[in-house]
């Protein structure tokens, strides 16, 4: 399926804003990002079953990580910087509040929470994590950074009660890591 794409991504597809939206500008309301994303997951669940549709968001959202790294983030110097850009990039941009509470890139374990995330902070309570786009664009951001594979679950989430979404991270082939 790589032959005659229609859709393949590119920074480009974002658009000039300014000249698009004199007046609305840049902004909208979450809601709306909200609306399309559950209804995006239904859609998906309803023709490819759960399993598939978790796959789908995982891949789209490490998609979005590897872009938003290469036009966003740059080429930080260390983890420190790394963590600093992409702490402020998130904040500005109104994805999240990030802390790393463990990082221990050696070994390939880090854990990370996200607080106010753009996908699920407020939502009802559930009984599973439901951000799996966002662990697709952490792997794909510390991927990036560190040239090693990483796997990322959210272990706590908004809507599994926590008020803060925990993502663990753990480098492919690491010991932690089965
Ligand atoms: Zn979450």
């Amino acid at each position: 399926m790589t032959e005659n794409r229609k859709y393949a991504f590119n920074w480009n597809l974002l658009g000039n804003l300014e000249e698009g939206r004199p007046n609305l500008g840049n902004q909208t309301r979450l809601e709306v990002y909200r609306l399309m994303q559950f209804c995006f997951r239904d859609i998906l669940e309803q023709k490819f079953g759960s399993d598939e549709a978790d796959r789908i968001f995982y891949d789209a959202g490490y998609l979005a990580g590897s872009q938003f790294y290469s036009n966003v983030i740059g080429n930080p110097l260390d983890l420190d910087d790394f963590v600093r850009k992409l702490q402020s990039a998130l904040k500005e941009l109104g994805i999240g509040v990030l802390r790393v509470e463990e990082a221990d890139l050696p070994n390939g374990r880090l854990v990370l929470t996200v607080s106010e995330d753009l996908d699920c902070s407020g939502l009802p309570e559930l009984s599973y994590e439901i951000c799996t786009y966002d662990e697709g664009f952490i792997a794909a951001l510390l991927e990036s950074f560190s040239g090693t594979k990483f796997n990322v679950k959210e272990i706590d989430c908004w809507c599994t009660g926590d008020r803060t979404c925990r993502f663990l991270a753990l480098a492919a082939g690491s010991e932690n890591n089965p």
